[in-house]
């Protein structure tokens, strides 16, 4: 293992079904440990643990989140890697949502678990998941320090203009209804790397970014803070993703309900589950479409068109709020891995000093790095996410903060 283990923070992103880690080194980044419990509470749910050049897997039904986890501390130790007994500086949780209350990396104690549970009303898929990791951590490893990290925090300060939603005003106050945004670990990380990368100050940069993942969201920021996002009082606004529709009629949901019958959850499935890229062609995996694409497939030519046209729906209003941008930057799996949605979401815009260059574009590289022209008034980046490093810094600071 790289580093004395005290030095390395164990970073986890509990799902309802899953459960991703990475043990890793805040300073370095570099990874000592990596893994993913995948199906739990189903019959066929399995382990993959990455450490020191092995792979060790399990296969069999894991009932909950800290059986899954019980048996990733056993495959620590099987790989040499007690954490329970060598101790880790600190554990980073993915926290979804914040909501109003939590905008900073926050030391975990009992009321601070409780709030997040509480929060669940606004999360209803994503925080109860988190609530069960952290419930579990805190079982396992009961003497090292839990942080979360909230992928609402950075949005926190939008400006009202932009995060108020027009409906009833009492009713929005009383139930928590406002743009939260989320991705915010990675549009935060992202623009750093970006003003690093650029050799200028990040309050200084205005930029426009787009997380593209299997959940993609886009973000506006100036000087360093964030005027304006994607996604709303929940991760299905904005962007086509996925299995998310991202942007709606709003009318669509009563009309189901009446026309097509379907009750709140069913409503519900139906847009986190069957909708955007996989409700168009079928699949969700950008690398799955772009080869139906290829076979002549025209519901996923369609699919595809949808996604890029929504991209640059809001690369225009984004482009209109900052007024003056220095960058656009492309980042996650889709964003740092397809040239070709690169090219498509920035053809044509010259006029506007947008002017990718299609060999740097298409050059393969993991690091971040220029695609456009030298000429482009606006800098075209790539730059890779990493959204554990981000936790494991956060995690980290608090901590040592701490004392
Ligand atoms: P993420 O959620 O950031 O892990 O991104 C997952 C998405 O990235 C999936 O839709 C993948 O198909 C897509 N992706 C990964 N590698 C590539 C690639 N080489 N070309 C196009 N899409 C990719």
């Amino acid at each position: 293992m790289s580093g004395k283990s005290d030095d390395l923070v164990l970073v986890i992103n509990s799902g309802s079904s899953s459960i991703k880690y990475q043990l890793l080194d805040p300073e370095s980044s570099a990874i000592a440990a990596s893994g993913m419990v995948d199906r739990i509470g189903e019959p066929n749910s399995g382990i993959e643990h990455h450490a020191e050049g092995r792979t060790v897997e399990h296969h069999g039904p894991i009932a909950d989140h800290t059986t899954g986890l019980k048996l990733v501390f056993d495959m620590f130790a099987e790989t040499g890697q007690d954490l329970a007994g060598a101790g880790v500086r600190a554990v980073g949780h993915r926290v979804v949502h914040g909501g109003e209350v939590f905008y900073r990396p926050t030391l975990i104690d009992d009321s601070v678990l409780a709030a997040i549970s509480e929060l669940s009303s606004l999360a209803p898929l994503h925080n109860p998941a988190n609530v069960a990791g952290i419930v579990s951590a805190r079982k396992l490893l009961p003497d090292v320090p839990q942080v979360a990290v909230f992928d609402t925090a950075f949005f926190h300060g939008l400006p009202d203009a932009a995060k108020t939603y027009a409906i009833d005003a009492k009713v929005a106050a009383a139930q928590g209804i406002r743009k939260y945004g989320f991705h915010g670990t990675s549009h935060e990380y992202v623009a750093g790397a970006v003003a690093r990368l650029l050799d200028r100050d990040r309050l200084e940069v205005n930029q426009i970014v787009f997380h593209l993942g299997n959940g993609a969201s886009a973000s506006a920021i100036r000087g360093g803070h964030p005027i304006d996002t994607t996604m709303g009082l929940t991760p299905l606004e904005g962007l086509v993703m996925g299995t998310r529709p991202g942007d709606l009629d709003p009318g669509i949901v009563p009309h189901l309900m009446r026309s097509a019958h379907l009750d709140i959850d069913q409503v519900d499935e139906l847009l986190n589950r069957h909708s955007g890229l996989k409700g168009l062609s079928g699949v969700n995996d950008f690398r799955e479409l772009q080869r139906l694409i290829d076979a002549g497939d025209d519901a996923s030519r369609l699919a595809y068109e949808v996604y890029i046209h929504r991209l640059r729906r809001y690369l225009g209003a984004y482009l209109i709020e900052l007024d003056r941008v220095d960058a656009i930057t492309f980042t996650a799996g889709v964003g740092e891995n397809s040239p070709q949605v690169r090219a498509d979401a920035l053809a044509g815009l010259s006029r506007f000093g947008i002017e990718v260059d299609p060999a740097l574009n298409t050059a393969k590289s993991r690091v971040a790095r220029h695609i456009s022209t030298p000429g482009s008034e606006i800098a075209v980046l790539v730059v890779p996410t990493n959204e554990e490093l981000a936790i494991a810094r956060a995690a980290h600071r608090i901590v040592a903060a701490d004392g």
